[in-house]
């Protein structure tokens, strides 16, 4: 279910934004427009959805016009043209009185530098919101309260902002958004004024509280490596436009253009990149269906020397190499089990590729990929973990047993198609 959908959004920031649109429509760039109208394009023709309980998040250089995105979405900006649904009423269409209500009850913000109230201490400022919101004072203190402990700041609460780091300052901006359990968390580059190991720390308890709560979050950054880590998809702008929408992985095997490439270059795709994306079919035996001469037949066709057995139900047994199906047979019995070899690494779809370079270098065979209850799912050559690992070093960075492990290949994985 989709709890927010954007449909061809505009925002012309300027005084006669109508002009800007016959223009717009005949593919002229922001920059034109600007010259030749004195109205800025900040958004043109958004489309995007976000989904219940994700983290989306908006990326895009600074001016790509993400903060206004966002504010759009609950029109502390007014958009030019379009549609912005949340739990499908039109926000452009409601009420001074019903964007008020949806603001409180809905969705609340976190702010980049925070935005508390010296004055206030770390309570006041937590339950504010619910002040504004006519919340008696005996309530708005206990929710308050829980907000804070959420959030890790149980004892601060009579402290004053000044007294605290920037990192717990955003803690208190966070347990403000929250006190009124919210269904959207708003976060407008909520990290990016932390120093980078808070910041680091910030994001991992975004996360452990986004496991808890499950929030519907549009979180905006301009840091690739925030966005991959947060985000369960990524929606990346330019010059006010959307340019992709799409899971970490997607953005970084499938970019979609140029912009979005320069982007994803320096990234660690080791780290993101999973087991699932480069993972192939197994050439397969079933036991005890199948005997050795099925297994060597089957070996032979596919040019490989060894071939992965499962049971009936698609369990993972291990391995049948070619020499011992060939004396098996030889000795006129046919059971598969008796020759099935264990010594092969298993992994599960999720695990990023950067974890299997070990395993991978001391192994001969190809990694088999089981789900969660030891079901083949497939199997991981080394040489396509090879080729991400290029991806992401240049030759002379790569360490010199990763260079050696690829030069000498593997047998398995060069022959099957
Ligand atoms: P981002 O958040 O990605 O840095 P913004 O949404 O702040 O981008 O800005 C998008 C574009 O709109 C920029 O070109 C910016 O200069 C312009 N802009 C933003 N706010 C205003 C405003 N109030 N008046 C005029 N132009 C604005």
């Amino acid at each position: 279910m989709n709890v927010i959908e954007v449909k061809n959004l505009f925002k012309i920031f300027g005084e006669h934004p109508n002009r800007a649109f016959p223009l717009l429509e005949q593919g002229k760039s922001k920059a034109e427009i600007l010259e030749k109208t004195g109205n800025t394009v900040a958004i043109n023709n958004a489309n995007f959805f976000v989904k219940k309980q994700e983290v989306f998040v908006i990326m895009g250089l600074s001016g790509s016009g993400k903060s206004t995105v966002i504010r759009c979405l609950n029109r502390l900006i007014e958009p030019t043209r379009g549609e912005v649904l949340i739990d499908e009423f039109d926000i452009v269409k409601m009420s001074r009185e019903d964007i008020l209500q949806t603001r409180r009850k809905k969705m609340s913000m976190v702010f980049q530098h925070f935005a508390l109230l010296p004055q206030r201490t770390i309570l006041g400022n937590a339950e504010y919101g619910l002040e504004i919101s006519g919340v008696e004072e005996e309530e708005r203190r206990q929710k308050a309260m829980e907000a804070l402990d959420q959030v890790g700041l149980q004892g601060y609460e009579h402290q004053f902002p000044s007294e605290l780091s920037g990192g717990m300052q955003q803690r208190v901006g966070l347990a403000r958004a929250l006190a009124n359990d919210p269904e959207v968390l708003l976060m407008d580059e909520a990290f990016s004024a932390l120093d980078p190991l808070i910041r680091n720390q910030m994001q991992d308890e975004l996360l452990e509280l986004q496991a808890r709560m499950n929030k519907t979050i549009v979180f905006i950054t301009h840091d690739l490596d925030e966005a991959l880590k947060l985000g369960d998809r990524i929606c990346i702008m330019k010059d006010g436009a959307v340019v992709q929408t799409g899971t970490p992985e997607e953005i970084l095997t499938e970019p979609a253009d140029d912009y979005v490439k320069a982007f994803v270059q320096n990234v660690d795709r080791t780290k993101v990149i999973t087991a699932s994306s480069i993972m192939r079919k197994a050439t397969m035996v079933t036991l005890p269906k199948d005997g050795p001469n099925v297994a060597i037949r089957r070996m032979e066709q596919a040019g490989i020397s060894a071939i992965y057995a499962i049971d009936s139900e698609r369990y993972f047994k291990g391995i049948i190499r070619i020499d011992d199906a060939v004396k098996l047979s030889r000795s006129k019995t046919d059971d598969l089990s008796s020759i099935t070899f264990d010594g092969v690494y298993t992994t599960t779809p999720d695990t990023p590729i950067g974890n299997l370079l070990g395993w991978a270098i001391e192994s001969s065979y190809p990694m088999a990929v089981q789900d969660e209850t030891g079901k083949l799912l497939g199997i991981v050559d080394r040489s396509a973990i090879m080729a991400e690992v290029n991806n992401n070093f240049d030759e002379e960075d790569m360490p010199v047993t990763l260079k050696e492990w690829e030069a000498n290949g593997s047998e398995l994985t060069e022959q099957e198609g």
